[in-house]
Parts: C-alpha cells; sequence; structure tokens
C-alpha cells in the first residue's frame, strides 16, 4: 500500500518575514488530508528565483504532487509562472481564457474606457506555461494551473499546481476545480491508502492523563494510529485507520468506537468538528432551554461563547458582568455578608450569583463564576487560580471548585468553558 504524499510550497516574501500567518499552508493540508493525500512537506521560501527553483526541484524529487500558493501576480516580484516554465522546459504564455476575462473585467470598471487593451504588466498576470493545464480561477485573475515537472531520479513527471495566493482566492479553486482534479490524480496512483478519521472531543483532564486513559487501543488494529492535540482548553484525540480498501478502514475504526468512549467516558463530550461551545448551543437549542451568565473574573468571556453562534439567542438570554462586589450586590442580589463572611471568590458567593442571575433574567439555568485569574491577588489559602463555579436550575444549585495555576489567559478559558461543561451537564441529562 503507497501513500500519495504531498508537498506544499508557499512562496512569498511577506510569509519568509513574518508579516502574514500561513495560514495557505494549513488549509491546503487540510483539505488534502480530507482527500486522503498526505503532506509530507510544507515548505516556504522568498520571491526569489533561485530560491523558488531549488525549493521546486527539491519537491518533485520527493513528493509525487506539489501544491505552490503565491507569486502570480502581476508585480516583477512575482515569479512563480516563469520558475515553473522554466524547470519544464517550455516558454511562458498568455493563456486566452484568463486574458479575456481580464479584459472584460476591466471593461466593467467604472471609468474603463471602451476598448482600453491590457498592458504588458497586466498581461503577465494572466500567463501559464505552455502546454499546462489551467484550473482557472472563479474568484480572481490569474489563473490556476497545473503543469508537471521531471523528477531527475527515476524520470517521471510530478504534477506541480500553482495557486495565487489570495486564500479566497484557493477556496473557490478548491471548490470549482482543484478537488476534482487531485481526486482524480489519486484514483489514478491505483492502489493508495484510503484513510478513516474520527475526532474525539475530551475536555477536563490534561493531554498525559488522557493518552494514558487511551493506552493501547490501537495495539491491535492494522494500520491504525492515535494522535493527540491539545486545543486549549480541550484535548482531541484522533483515530486514523489506513488501509487500501475504504470499507475495511471504516470498520476497523467503528470498531474502536466502543473502547474510546467507554476509556474517556466523563470527559468526552462530543465527536467530529463540533467544539464544546457548539455543542452546549445545539443542546441547549435542541433542548429548548435558556441560561443566563453571571461573570466575575471571565468578564464576559461565557457570554461571548454562548453568542458566537448564530441562533444562540434562542438559548441565551443574557447576563451579568458583575466584577465588583457592589455590583454583584446590586445586580445579582448577593447578600453583603456572603461577601464580608466568604470572600468574592467562594462557594457561598458563587451560589447567590448563580440563583440571583437565574431569578433576574428569568431563565431555566443560571451559571456563575467567580475567581482569581492572577497574576496578582491570590492568598494562601485562594492562590492564583482558584475559580468557583456555580449552575442554578429550577430545582437546585451545584458547585465545582477548580484550581489551576495557569496564566490570565488560560485560567480565564478554563473557567468559561467549564461552565459550559456545567450546562451540558445539566442539559444532557
Ligand atoms: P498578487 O501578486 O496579485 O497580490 P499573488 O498570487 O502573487 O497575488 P501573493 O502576492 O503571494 O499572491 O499573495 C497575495 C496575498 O495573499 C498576500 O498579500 C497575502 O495577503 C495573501 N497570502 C499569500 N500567501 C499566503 C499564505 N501562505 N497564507 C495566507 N495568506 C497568504
Ligand atoms: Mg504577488
Amino acid at each position: 500500500m503507497r501513500a500519495m504524499n504531498a508537498e506544499i510550497l508557499t512562496i512569498g516574501d511577506e510569509l519568509c518575514r513574518g508579516e502574514i500567518v500561513n495560514t495557505n499552508a494549513s488549509t491546503l493540508a487540510q483539505r488534502l488530508w480530507d482527500l486522503d493525500i498526505t503532506t509530507r512537506w510544507m515548505t516556504s521560501c522568498c520571491d526569489d528565483a533561485d530560491d523558488i527553483t531549488s525549493a521546486l526541484r527539491q519537491a518533485v524529487e520527493r513528493a509525487d504532487v506539489v501544491i505552490c500558493s503565491g507569486g502570480l501576480g502581476p508585480t516583477e516580484d512575482d515569479l512563480t509562472v516563469d520558475v515553473v516554465a522554466a524547470l519544464a522546459g517550455v516558454a511562458p504564455v498568455v493563456d486566452e481564457t484568463a486574458r479575456a476575462r481580464m479584459e472584460s473585467f476591466f471593461t466593467r470598471m467604472p471609468g474603463a474606457s471602451v476598448n482600453p487593451g491590457l498592458a504588458a504588466i497586466q498581461l503577465r498576470q494572466v500567463r501559464v506555461p505552455t502546454g499546462a493545464r489551467v484550473l482557472g480561477n472563479p474568484a480572481g485573475l490569474a489563473p490556476c494551473f497545473e503543469q508537471s515537472i521531471y523528477r531527475s531520479l527515476q524520470g517521471s513527471p510530478i504534477p506541480v499546481f500553482c495557486l495565487p495566493g489570495f486564500p479566497r482566492e484557493i477556496a473557490g479553486i478548491w471548490e470549482s476545480t482543484l478537488r476534482a482534479r487531485l481526486a482524480e490524480l489519486r484514483e489514478a496512483a491505483g492502489s493508495v491508502e484510503r484513510i478513516a478519521r474520527q475526532i474525539y472531543r475530551a475536555f477536563g483532564r490534561g493531554e498525559s492523563q488522557i493518552s494514558q486513559l487511551c493506552r493501547g487501543i490501537v495495539d491491535d488494529v492494522p494500520g491504525a494510529t492515535i494522535h493527540y492535540q491539545v486545543k486549549f482548553p480541550e484535548t482531541l484525540v484522533k483515530l486514523v485507520v489506513r488501509d487500501r480498501d475504504q470499507a475495511t478502514a471504516d470498520a476497523r475504526l467503528a470498531s474502536m468506537d466502543t473502547q474510546v468512549r467507554e476509556r474517556l467516558a466523563g470527559v468526552l463530550y462530543g465527536t467530529g468538528a463540533d467544539n464544546l461551545v457548539a455543542v452546549v448551543t445545539k443542546q441547549l437549542i435542541a433542548t429548548k432551554r435558556t441560561v443566563a451568565t453571571a461573570e466575575s473574573c471571565t468578564g464576559g468571556l461565557i457570554g461571548e461563547l454562548l453568542t458566537s453562534l448564530p441562533g444562540s439567542s434562542a438559548a441565551f438570554a443574557g447576563g451579568a458582568i458583575t466584577y465588583s462586589n457592589q455590583e454583584k450586590i446590586r445586580q445579582l442580589g448577593v447578600a453583603k455578608a456572603t461577601l464580608v463572611t466568604h470572600g468574592a471568590v467562594s462557594e457561598a458567593t458563587v451560589r447567590e450569583m448563580a440563583s440571583g442571575a437565574r431569578e433576574r433574567f428569568g431563565t431555566d439555568l443560571a451559571v456563575a463564576v467567580s475567581g482569581i485569574a492572577g497574576p496578582d491577588g491570590g492568598t494562601p489559602d485562594k492562590p492564583v487560580g482558584t475559580v468557583w463555579l456555580a449552575i442554578a436550575t429550577h430545582t437546585a444549585v451545584k458547585t465545582k471548585q477548580l484550581a489551576w495555576p495557569g496564566t490570565r489567559d488560560q485560567i480565564r478559558q478554563l473557567a468559561a468553558w467549564w461552565a459550559l461543561s456545567l450546562i451540558l451537564e445539566e442539559v444532557k441529562s
């Protein structure tokens, strides 16, 4: 069984100076992965003909397919077409379809003369290597193209796809032509491996504990591997099964499902693309339950998460950000005596915050958070990272204490996710 290995080559000075983040590499790799094409190498280089040439030479030596982004524009620093043409031993030529599109684009622009004609500099952008397969660009002017470049050792032709740098244009090209073309190449390559995969999403314990829980799960399953990704504050457990046959890969993946769920009981909250925010919001909407928030150290973060998805107004009524004691009293009705006796970061206070919020907002549920996010403000009995949470329902108020000494941002994030997790516990049952 052979994998189809890809190399992604991202080109641009701005990229190498750190002025833009290389999102093209990650989105392209994700898209290839969805097609069962494994990205083995990611390379970046400057807008320099020699550098692009050597990067491309290296890529075709080792990869089965090469995807480049950047350098298809009209300016002198846009060199991809020239370099690829030179490596293929052909001359660049204007692609007539792309030229016609460009002409009509400029003619339709406000203030354009009837037949402006295109300047040489503009025509640079619609060139492709002679004989290249042109894949178009529905969201832009520079056409994507595929050009084979010969590998020196085995002498086989390696398809090199050249895309513009703009992420929006890449998305359009991917959907309109590139995805189908790559799938076709993959099929043509014959017995290329197929990949089945599942993402399990776990929250509430650290990566090392989660990996301990899953120990040995893939050992007896042929072609299976397990991977962990910390996406603070959650951990993703990824199961991958590779086989020549898709149905076999799918069946082997499914055979591990029950065991993974058993091992991760209590921390597994979902699978696939939906994170905790999406799972909670959908579950609240599905069960027709409403929620309000009473936030201190999270400063509105829980409300922000609960409003991030469209349609969340069906579930989220509102919240109070009560940072000072005075506001906890004024907006939520927390008793002054509770604050004096137990302090703002205490079980007694979050209880009253949660029930106060539920009453005032008239919701089914209310969550409350009060904690010490640091870096200052900790005491020996309430160190930085001490967070109290409460959830009020029609019948009870439950509480939870966290003690996790992270950075201020991490503590706030963790507290907000725990609040979501408490909501999920209520709406699941
Ligand atoms: P043009 O020269 O017409 O602008 P181009 O095809 O030559 O287009 P680049 O100049 O390399 O492409 O990049 C155009 C823009 O696309 C950049 O300014 C940047 O905003 C974005 N871009 C380029 N490369 C990347 C990348 N690897 N990841 C994310 N964005 C990128
Ligand atoms: Mg450019």
